[in-house]
Order: C-alpha cells, then sequence, then structure tokens
C-alpha cells in the first residue's frame, strides 16, 4: 500500500498527508543530536517493576538535547513556506518559549505530561516535540527492542515513554498469531495480549470489533466496559503508513460518533480545522 494509493482512496487525508510531509521535511533538516544508550543492565530492576525506560533514573536518557531539537524545528517550521497558520503558531510557540534559557528542557519535561509547562498551542507542541523526540529517540529505541525481554513486559503502556497504545497490530499465524500495541507518541511497538482492553484491562469477552465496508485495514477494536478503542492493522508490511495514527484519523471520527474514547493521546488533534 502506498501513501498514493492510501490518499486516493481517502482524499480527506490529503491536507494532513501535506502538513505531516512537511513537517517530517523540516525535521529532517534539524541537526540529530546523539542519544547515549543507556546501561540496559543498570535499567533491568526498573523494567521488572514496569517502569518505563525514559521514566527510570538508572537509565538516566537525557532529553534535554531533544527538546533543543524541537525548538529548532519550531525556528525552521516558523521561518519557512508553512501554511501562515502554522508560521504564526509556531512562531508564537519559538518566542514564548525561547524566553526560557532552559527551553530545551522544559520542552522535554511537557513531553513528558509536567503540567506546569503550559505552552501556547500545546496540541501542536506535542506533535512537533514529539516529531523531534522520535528522531532523537531512535538508536536508543534499536538497543533498547533488542535488549527487551518483550515476555517480560506485556504491560498495557509504552516500555519506552510510558503512553498508553495509539494503535495495535495483529501479525503471524496461529498458534503464534499475536497483538502487538503501537505508541502514538514514540513509535515503540510492543507486545500485548490478544484479546483484552489496554485500557481498563476488561477481559477478552467484551471487546468488539468494527471494520468499514471496503476497508480492510486498519479496523477498530473497543471495549464496552470503558468503552476505549483501538484502532487495528491486521497485517504486515505497511507499518509505516497504517500505523502512523494520522492516515488513520477518519476512524478517530468514526469512532467518536459511535460514542468511543480515544483514551490514548493523540498527537493530530491540535486542530483538524487548521489541516483542511
Ligand atoms: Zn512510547
Ligand atoms: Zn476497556
Amino acid at each position: 500500500m502506498s501513501l498514493d494509493l492510501w490518499l486516493e482512496a481517502h482524499p480527506y487525508l490529503r491536507p494532513l498527508a501535506e502538513l505531516v510531509t512537511l513537517v517530517e521535511r523540516a525535521a529532517a533538516e534539524v541537526e540529530v543530536q546523539s542519544a547515549r544508550i543507556p546501561e540496559f543492565d543498570d535499567y533491568r530492576a526498573d523494567f521488572l517493576g514496569g517502569v518505563p525506560l525514559l521514566s527510570s533514573a538508572a537509565a538516566a536518557v537525557d532529553l534535554e538535547p531533544a527538546g533543543r531539537m524541537a525548538m529548532a524545528l519550531l525556528e525552521r517550521l516558523s521561518s519557512s513556506t508553512a501554511p501562515e497558520w502554522l508560521g504564526n503558531d509556531t512562531r508564537a510557540l519559538a518566542r514564548e518559549l525561547g524566553r526560557d534559557p532552559q527551553a530545551g528542557r522544559r520542552i522535554a519535561e511537557f513531553l513528558q505530561g509536567d503540567e506546569t509547562v503550559t505552552p501556547p498551542f500545546p496540541g501542536l507542541l506535542r506533535y512537533l516535540g514529539w516529531t523531534a523526540m522520535a528522531r532523537y529517540l531512535r538508536p536508543v529505541g534499536t538497543a533498547f527492542g533488542a535488549w527487551r525481554n518483550e515476555e517480560k513486559w506485556l504491560r498495557r503502556y509504552c516500555p519506552t515513554c510510558g503512553s498508553l497504545p495509539a494503535m495495535a497490530q495483529l501479525i503471524g499465524v496461529e498458534p503464534g498469531r499475536m497483538r502487538l500495541l503501537s505508541c502514538g507518541c514514540c513509535g515503540t511497538r510492543w507486545q500485548f495480549k490478544r484479546t483484552g482492553c489496554p485500557f481498563c484491562e476488561a477481559d477478552s469477552q467484551r471487546l468488539a470489533s468494527v471494520t468499514l465496508e471496503g476497508e480492510p485495514f486498519p479496523r477498530i477494536d473497543h471495549c464496552e466496559p470503558c468503552g476505549g478503542y483501538l484502532k487495528t492493522y491486521n497485517g504486515q508490511g505497511d507499518e509505516a503508513l497504517l500505523l502512523s495514527d494520522w492516515s488513520s484519523v477518519h476512524l478517530d471520527v468514526i469512532a467518536r460518533d459511535r460514542g468511543l474514547k480515544r483514551l490514548a493521546v493523540s498527537l493530530y488533534d491540535f486542530d483538524a480545522a487548521r489541516a483542511s
């Protein structure tokens, strides 16, 4: 499945696709700081205790450089040929955050959920910040993925950043078929039980699934007790597109219309109207 084909079938996603492309292009021009790979043996006890990597004092991943990368991305977008609203909003963000000499650290704290950081356009900062953070963390994520024993995590939140899953993926064939959860913030994928809700941990009997006509994937798996849902990609090979979260924002609209609740953070609800 190519992006072009996907957009042909979902033309209403085009404005968002253009925005994502523009932001990714700008992010690629920002110099990548190199993240130090943690000593995973020091982190092992925290891992077994359910502490996500980025929250672990023992792992001590320094996120401040990622905050500086986010700041550089803001500055680049604010002076680029971005659409007017994006130029205006990123300028306002860069101006406000730039007053603090510790802007990089503050952005990193904000992305980690620190509510004392109250920027203008928080949704936009979350999106741009995680775009930079994901690039910064890439080598750490690769090393963590190689070190991590999936069977020893199986938790409902991201082993890297602690976020609840934005999406899921079903892979493999019986009897080895399994479900991965996918983080909408840092992009980590991790194993979870096949059925069962990651939001309230209700058991398997209560999960139902909605598949749209003419749309094989992703589908919407939802939980009756808590109303939470997971957009689920049932397949392999198109992860970059189909697990990107933005490429299925139309399913979030459908889920909301059915009274379901998005319980994971979305990086793409900074204001859907602005991207159209
Ligand atoms: Zn994550
Ligand atoms: Zn639930």
